[in-house]
């Protein structure tokens, strides 16, 4: 089959090295891509958020799947488009992918279908603010209601800032903080039947030990060896069948990927956030394990066949990836200083781009991550770190505890 990849992050070129894995694929194309999926697939130029350009482009490389990576163009549509033209496109309509674009919407939707999940009012002036702080106490837990790129959420002990946080986005959610190790459980669906992928685990503040501002995420492993037995089962039958359920109910079935983010409480799983897209970085690591073709399973989901499709395979063993970043990330990203020693297998690009001498060049606040497997998660971990060690980037920045509480066994489900 034909293929067409639409985004150019670290997520989108970890799509492209399953995609260009899997035998059924005569032909890759990548749009806008990147400098690490220019390897591996043709890639056009294009941009990714405009439904009627994108659509265009996939009847121009007759293409007969479209993958859409990120969840901007998702939520302008890009999928209806393309399905439009009469081309299986891989991510849900513009309305399924509200559950990603409005918290609020969320809420609703978990509500409804009787979701657990954190309590949370909707906020959108100082004085109703003021009450919900009080109501849930500290830490507070405010999120911005639209799409923020991972970086909307502000958790913190100082009532200031959670109130600064909200004038400053407007509409806000605030909601009770859940206390517990978080799992990121993707799940591809056609809308009825569901599959899920391995859990894993991302990192989403800046530093060491869990300090600084949340980013886009500076990490991640799977599989989980802390996760109790069961968790995944659970999550399908209490989170994810009731929210299919609920959508379908409503006339916009969710078609794609489902990102449950949850948090393992004393109460029992609690959802965090829904994403409407694979997760990055964690994508990196769970597509390095899953050993069934990609492609197949992209287009099960995106015609309505997953049902009929073969249970999943993995490969043994675990993986881990590094997140490096530019100067300045999160706050503000200095971009365009010269990277080396990118050039290896295990390095995912990000936000990079090429000069037109060839040089390779930072251009985005996640610039590249180390990915590796191994036989087990101190090994893969190890191997990641390498590939990080030997990469220039002036004043970069990585985490140096991915993975590290689940190697030495210091991660615990409270009960
Ligand atoms: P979100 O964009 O909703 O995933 O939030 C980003 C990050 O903020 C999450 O991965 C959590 O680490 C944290 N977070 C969000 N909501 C909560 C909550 N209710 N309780 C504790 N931490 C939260």
């Amino acid at each position: 089959m034909r293929v067409l990849l639409v985004g150019g992050g670290g997520r989108e070129h970890a799509l492209a090295l399953g995609l260009a894995d899997d035998p059924s694929v005569e032909a890759l194309i990548a749009a806008p891509g990147n400098p690490g999926i220019a390897a591996l697939a043709e890639v056009r130029d294009v941009d990714a958020n405009d439904p009627s350009a994108v659509a265009a482009l996939a009847v121009e490389v007759a293409a007969d799947l479209v993958v859409i990576g990120p969840e901007a163009p998702l939520v302008a549509g890009v999928a209806d488009a393309v399905r439009a033209k009469g081309i299986a496109a891989f991510g849900p309509s513009a309305e399924a992918a509200r559950l990603e674009g409005s918290k609020t919407f969320a809420k609703e939707i978990m509500t409804a279908a009787g979701v657990p999940t954190a309590r949370a009012h909707t906020c959108t002036d100082a004085e109703s603010t003021a009450r919900a702080l009080d109501e849930f106490g500290a830490p507070y837990v405010v999120k911005n209601d639209g799409l923020a790129a991972g970086k909307g959420v502000v958790v913190t002990e100082d009532r200031d800032a959670a109130l600064a946080h909200a004038q400053e986005c407007g509409r806000v959610v605030v909601e009770e903080y859940l206390a517990g190790p978080e799992v990121s459980l993707f799940v591809v669906t056609d809308g009825e039947a569901a599959l899920p992928l391995l859990p894993a685990q991302d990192f989403k503040r800046v530093g060491d030990g869990d300090s600084g501002p949340n980013t886009g995420g500076m990490g991640a492993y799977a599989p989980l060896p802390w996760a109790p037995p069961g968790l995944v089962d659970e999550v399908m039958r209490d989170v994810v069948h009731p929210t299919l359920a609920e959508m379908r109910r409503r006339g916009t079935p969710f078609a794609g990927l489902l990102y449950v983010g949850l948090a393992l409480t004393a109460g029992g799983p609690r959802v965090i956030e829904f994403n409407a897209r694979f997760g990055d970085p964690e994508t990196q690591v769970v597509l390095a394990l899953l050993e069934t073709p990609l492609a197949g399973l992209l287009h099960a989901a995106a015609t309505g066949t997953l049902a009929a499709h073969p249970p999943l395979r993995w490969r043994d063993g675990a993986a881990v990836t590094v997140v490096v970043a530019a100067d300045g990330y999160p706050a503000s990203p200095r971009t365009g200083d010269v990277i080396t020693g990118a050039d290896r297998a295990g390095i995912i690009h990000a936000g990079t781009r090429r000069a037109a001498d060839g040089a390779l060049l930072s251009a985005g606040g996640r610039v590249l991550c180390g990915t590796a497997t191994g036989p087990d998660l101190a090994a893969a971990r190890d191997a990641a770190y390498a590939l990080v060690r030997d990469v220039e980037l002036a004043g970069s920045h990585h985490r140096t505890d991915i993975a590290a509480a689940a190697v030495e066994g210091r991660i615990a489900v409270p009960d």
